[in-house]
């Protein structure tokens, strides 16, 4: 394969993956769009395995390349053939530290290599030697930013992965003088990159590893730092740095689609990420540095009054059956109870008796972007009445009847109402604002954000109390049973 063959199979790969991004931010061609994804890493990865056999490697070398791939195979298949919908988002969060790690690895083994020192040793004559000092430079700076990026998302990545399983505390840590800590150990890596850079041959591994560990204990602090609520947003940074990481990593490499690759995942990475933030009404800084989920802007929350209504499945199966319109909001409890099929179930018994059936979908609901349109999607409900909060939370005023399975921060109205509310300032589903708005839950329990929601002492809603699976299932034969 010569070299501009290489260049342009690294070129298709790169178009695959830029198909494969825009066919996965829509249900309707996420499938192919991930198709996309894997034909563009097949002819990634086989290309580079033919570049290495005619860079001379041996049969030693393929075989490691070999074997590495089949581990990672076998053991991300059988991971993703295993995860719960629930744990996807420790999943991802986990995946987004191998990528860190991998790119501080190959950054240290750069620099150890022998050719990483081969610019300062090899002079042949001024002008190239001037060449090859400046090369030197840039290829360190590489290495260092790679570096610290890599160390950084992964201990991150650990932490998120170990706060979404619930292995260590989900509130934040508030160190005294936390945002002075960062910013010491931001300069503290920039001022070392100055020795690290001028050091002869390999003497400046020292200097590199103080830094990785810097790195390391930075991104243990930034995420120990946030609160609950705010998690997606810091899973979808994450994910932004692993590309970011990588793209380093491919300059390190001197790899043109490792590069591109990276690039790709740290810009959507990051573009998620802005759109979270301001479907939460939130500013990227104020969420890397602390602020919501932590408990500071926090006046005082307003005391939640009121009764507590109950409503059995017979009667709101009737009251369902007559309704004109209904809207269903699903939220983090619908995948914990796995009632995707049964609320398409319900969904089908209703349109077929002329009710006219939308869903509401939260940007945060759930514990992952994208959790419930995935949840839905497989259980067939038809994507042309899945909508997104900014499209039809202006309908609720005309709906008789709202289903809310398995939802609570999602539709907590204190998030507009109370400024003491330590979401105040999210945008939510205003559901009361329907006719009837029933919350299908097990009890009183507060969602992620950990505190109480007012709608369920609202004048208009109603309690359907049990798993949401049994409920819905309630739900449906009482819909059939009114004929
Ligand atoms: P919430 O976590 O706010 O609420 C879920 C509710 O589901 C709980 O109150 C619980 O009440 C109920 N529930 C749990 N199990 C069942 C069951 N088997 N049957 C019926 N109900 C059940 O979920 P939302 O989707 O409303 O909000 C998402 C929250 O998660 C937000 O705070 C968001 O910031 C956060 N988050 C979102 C991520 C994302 O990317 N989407 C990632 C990480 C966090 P009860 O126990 O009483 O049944």
């Amino acid at each position: 394969m010569t070299p501009g063959m290489s260049i342009v199979a690294y070129l298709i790969a790169g178009v695959l993956f830029i198909r494969s991004l825009g066919g996965l931010s829509k249900q309707e061609t996420a499938k192919t769009g991930n198709l996309f994804g894997v034909l563009g890493m097949v002819i990634a990865i086989v290309v580079t395995a033919i570049t290495w056999l005619q860079h001379g490697a041996g049969a030693t070398a393929m075989a490691l390349l070999g074997g590495a791939i089949g581990i990672g195979a076998i053991v991300g298949g059988s991971m993703a053939r295993r995860v719960e919908m629930t744990g996807m988002p420790e999943l991802v969060a986990i995946l987004h530290s191998f990528v860190g790690l991998a790119a501080v690895l190959v950054g240290v083994s750069s620099y150890l290599g022998p050719e990483s020192h081969a610019a300062s040793t090899t002079v042949v004559g001024a002008a190239q030697a001037a060449h090859g000092a400046a090369a030197r430079i840039v290829h360190r700076i590489e290495l260092w930013i790679g570096i610290a990026i890599g160390a950084l998302t992964f201990t991150g990545s650990v932490i998120a992965w170990a706060k979404l399983k619930g292995s260590i505390s989900g509130k934040p840590l508030l160190l005294p003088g936390r945002h002075f800590l960062n910013l010491v150990i931001v300069l503290a890596i920039v001022a070392m990159a100055f020795p690290f850079v001028g050091a002869a041959g390999s003497s400046g591994l020292v200097w590199m590893l103080v830094m990785t560990a810097l790195a390391g204990v930075l991104g243990v602090h930034l995420v120990m730092a946030i609160g609950g609520a705010d998690m997606p947003v810091v899973v979808s940074l994450l994910n932004s740095y692993s590309g970011w990481a990588a793209a380093s990593a491919g300059f390190v490499l001197n790899n043109d689609l490792l590069i591109v690759t990276g690039a790709l995942v740290g810009a959507s990475g990051t573009i998620l990420s802005i759109i979270m933030c301001r479907a939460m009404n939130r500013s990227i800084l104020n969420v890397v540095f602390g602020g919501f989920g932590t408990g500071e802007s926090k006046t005082s929350v307003a005391p939640v009054e009121g009764e507590v209504r109950e409503i059995k499945a017979d009667e709101l199966g009737e009251r369902l059956a007559n309704a004109k319109s209904v809207i269903v909001v699903p939220g983090y409890g619908m995948a914990v109870a796995r009632a995707q099929n049964s609320v398409n179930e319900l969904c089908r018994t209703l349109r077929d008796k002329g009710v006219k059936v939308r869903f509401a979908i939260h940007p945060v609901a759930g514990r992952l972007p994208g959790h419930m349109n995935v949840l839905l999607a497989e259980a067939g409900v038809p994507y042309d009445i899945v909508l997104e909060m900014e499209e039809i939370n202006h309908d609720f005023p005309q709906t008789d009847v709202v289903l809310v399975i398995g939802a609570n921060d999602i539709v907590n109205p204190a998030a507009l109402d109370d400024p003491g509310s330590p979401i105040y300032g999210m945008p939510v589903l205003e559901v009361w604002k329907s006719a009837m708005v029933v919350v299908s839950k097990r009890g009183m329990a507060a969602g992620y954000a950990g505190i109480e929601n007012p709608l369920f002492f609202h004048e208009n809603c109603r309690m359907l109390f049990g798993d949401a699976k049994k409920s819905v299932d309630a739900l449906v034969t009482a819909v059939k049973a009114k004929g």
